[in-house]
């Protein structure tokens, strides 16, 4: 069955190349015909891996013309996923598949809610990878993907063709907690990064205001029925941030750069799901609005 990939940006070009060099069938899906054209006439992806370039030339076609699809990955980004996923609706086969590898939560809910007859699988990832320019990525850091059916359903039988393409890939039982514990980790970290204006380990210098928002999100864990995460949340945000202390956060990046956040996605997730519990969390509406303030100031989406 064919790897249908939507999104040839850093993750997508990853899975595609690893399917592609391991034999196995891979289309990609993209934007629109200019991408398309563009994407032709560079002949195809190309994977930076430990200093050496290959080039993947995958076919490719548009989201909006093709043949039906069984197994969709969906590798966008949170805020395109619910528009990205309804510009392929018509083209699912009955029972199809889908992956969803954005980070943060909500968008997945969304994907779902579009597209009540397919199977939405959740994933998150922990490998690394960056778009040097168009259709050209940069393996960055391995890692490891879990993936889960937030409904319970069984595992997959194609995952032994991740084993076979060289993805590290692992399922998860309790993928909505894993999910959770990632935006945690990062609404107690990136934010703060963001207006510190500093790396992750210079966070240690602020060990007040971290423990204030790790109280609020072990609340919001404990509400949200994971009180383990809960009780582990603060000793994981410190042992993050001495792990990756010379790294800016993914969020430190995207703004550096000019480029969108994830925000609603993770913080704006986080205080959502407080107002549907009644918490008040003041320290993290606070930081919420100040994150926001501080994107419109430097003219980028809030949202
Ligand atoms: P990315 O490099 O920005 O790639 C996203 C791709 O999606 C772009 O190529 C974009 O197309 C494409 N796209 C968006 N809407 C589309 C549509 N309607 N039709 C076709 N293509 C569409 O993003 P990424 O870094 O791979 O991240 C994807 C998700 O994985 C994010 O949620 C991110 O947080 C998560 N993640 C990333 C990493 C990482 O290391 N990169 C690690 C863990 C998790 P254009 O090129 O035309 O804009």
């Amino acid at each position: 069955m064919t790897w249908t990939i939507l999104g040839a940006g850093s993750l997508g070009c990853l899975w595609a190349a690893r399917l592609s060099r391991a034999g196995l069938p891979v289309r990609l899906l993209l934007r629109d015909r200019q991408r398309l054209n563009a994407y032709r006439a560079l002949g195809g992806i190309t994977l930076v891996e430990d200093g050496r370039e290959s080039l993947y030339p995958i076919p490719a076609e548009t989201a909006a013309q093709g043949a039906p699809i069984q197994r969709l990955l969906l590798a966008c980004k949170a805020y395109d996923a619910e528009s990205a996923a309804a510009s392929v609706a018509a083209r699912l086969a009955p029972g199809a598949e889908l992956i969803l590898l954005q980070n943060g939560l909500g968008s997945q809910q969304a994907v779902s809610a579009h597209l009540p007859r397919a199977r939405c699988l959740y994933a998150s990832s922990t490998e690394g990878a960056f778009r040097e320019s168009d259709f050209r990525v940069v393996f960055a850091g391995r890692g490891q993907t879990w993936l889960g059916d937030k409904d319970g359903g069984p595992a997959p039988g194609w995952l032994t063709e991740l084993e076979q393409a060289a993805i590290p890939a692992q399922w998860s039982e309790n993928i909505l907690e894993r999910l959770w514990r990632k935006v945690a980790l990062n609404c107690a970290i990136n934010p703060l990064t963001v207006l510190h204006q500093c790396r992750n380990g210079d966070l240690a210098s602020h060990p007040e205001e971290v423990a204030k928002l790790c109280d609020e999100l072990g609340q919001l864990l404990h509400a949200s029925g994971y009180p383990e995460a809960a009780r582990e949340l603060q000793g994981d945000v410190e042992r993050v941030i001495a792990a990756t202390a010379a790294n800016f956060s993914s969020m430190y990046q995207d703004v550096a750069q000019g480029r969108r956040s994830e925000i609603a996605y993770l913080l704006g997730h986080a205080c959502r799901e407080g107002d549907r519990l009644h918490l008040a969390m003041p320290q993290l509406r606070a930081l919420h609005e100040r994150l926001r303030a501080y994107l419109v100031a430097r003219g980028l989406p809030d949202t």
